[in-house]
């Protein structure tokens, strides 16, 4: 089969491409210019005819995917931008949700062959105050209503979890209204803080994107980053958008009969979302083992440990609560990787680029 990855040169993406192309798929990417795909021709060169890219200049223009959809399989529609720049929140709110709406239009009226669509949505769309571990029933309503009373002087982080709401949501709304006549369904992914090795076109640090950057920066930055949230491993996230197209996926729900006592729900899924502290993240490259009972599989103390900041030892006093994941273990099968493995392996990344020395 053949599988449509959008915003194929992003962090997320790159990784989705090569789990694909991995597990046999042909891939047809998009990127915004030509100039984006020089360095996955690159990377994903040994795969030869697999692998394929087309140039969506603009994804929220009427039919932009409308020729990328034709003759693919299934979807992984990931582009969408991720930043906390934006003064006007429709900077990020209209590419994330005409960027989504025009997909499923593009796939309703050309996307013969497609058979599931899979949003990267995020776990901001879930986020919302609430004194039980959060899970797929949940929405970020919140920030949708401090970005409607707000506007631009909203905050930056709501601005961006205004956008994937909006994004995810309008997707479960377009499938509702044309359920019936189309021969796909969908599946979003809600991942938080995804955090990993970089496969993507990153010169140097300063180029990472918003999530890695902020983990660079942890660990390299004197001061910075107290406190924490919820993350997820990158290639735990790139399986899961493998398998939520190739697996069986509980019959659709229409948003408004998702009923939690019932286990009526749509087909929403938690990526990772375990809490973490910073200094948990800081101190598992220095003391192997700290943060939990999993057995690492990778060495999470490389031999340049001492060269990264310590951070503050025993300085957490509590840890953001663990969201529920255990529907993506269920449903999916997916079993998430520990936060050793993902620091160790990011902090490899870091010095095979020479970026810690
Ligand atoms: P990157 O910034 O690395 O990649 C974003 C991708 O989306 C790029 O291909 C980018 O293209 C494209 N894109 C951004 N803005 C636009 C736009 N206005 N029009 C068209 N394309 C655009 O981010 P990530 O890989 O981190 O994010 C990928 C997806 O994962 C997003 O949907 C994000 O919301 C979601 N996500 C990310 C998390 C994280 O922690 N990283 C957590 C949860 C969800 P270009 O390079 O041309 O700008």
């Amino acid at each position: 089969g053949k599988v449509l990855v959008s915003g194929a040169n992003g962090f997320v993406a790159t990784w989705v491409v090569k789990s694909f192309l991995d597990a046999g798929f042909a891939v047809r990417g998009t990127i915004r210019s030509a100039a984006k795909g020089k360095h996955l021709e690159k990377i994903f060169g040994s795969y030869g005819d697999k692998f394929e890219l087309v140039v969506v200049p603009d994804i929220t223009a009427t039919g932009a995917f409308d020729e990328a959809v034709k003759g693919v399989d299934a979807i992984a529609h990931t582009a969408s931008p991720f930043h906390f720049a934006a003064n006007d929140p429709a900077e990020l709110s209209e590419p994330a949700v005409k960027g989504t709406v025009g997909m499923l239009e593009s796939t309703r009226k050309h996307g013969k062959n497609v058979k599931r669509i899979v949003i990267t949505s995020s776990a901001v769309a879930i986020m919302t105050a609430k004194d039980t571990a959060l899970d797929e029933y949940d929405w970020n309503n919140g920030a949708v209503q401090a970005v409607a009373e707000k506007g631009a002087a909203a905050g930056n982080f709501d601005k961006y979890c205004n956008s994937k709401v909006l994004a995810e949501r309008s997707a479960w709304e377009f499938l509702d209204k044309y359920k019936n006549e189309v021969g796909w369904d969908v599946a979003a992914l809600n991942p938080p803080l995804i955090l990993g090795p970089v496969l993507h076109e990153v010169s140097s640090p300063s180029e990472l994107n918003t999530s890695t950057k902020m983990m660079f920066n942890a660990f390299t930055t004197e001061g910075s980053k107290t406190g924490g949230g919820q993350w997820a491993d990158v290639k735990d996230v790139s399986r899961a958008h493998l398998l939520a197209i190739t697996r069986d996926l509980p019959e659709y729900v229409p948003l408004s009969a998702v009923n939690k006592a019932e286990g009526k729900n749509v087909n929403r899924f938690i990526i990772g979302g375990l809490g973490y502290a910073w200094q948990d993240m800081r101190a598992s490259a220095f003391t192997p083992f700290l943060c939990d009972t999993h057995t690492p599989t990778v060495d999470a103390a490389p031999a340049s440990a001492t060269h990264y900041q310590k951070g503050i030892p025993g300085s957490i006093t509590s840890r953001p609560r663990d969201m529920d994941n255990r529907r993506a273990q269920e449903v999916l099968g997916i079993k998430f990787t520990s936060i050793q493995d993902t620091v160790g392996e990011t902090l490899e990344d870091y010095e095979a680029k020479g970026w810690v020395k």
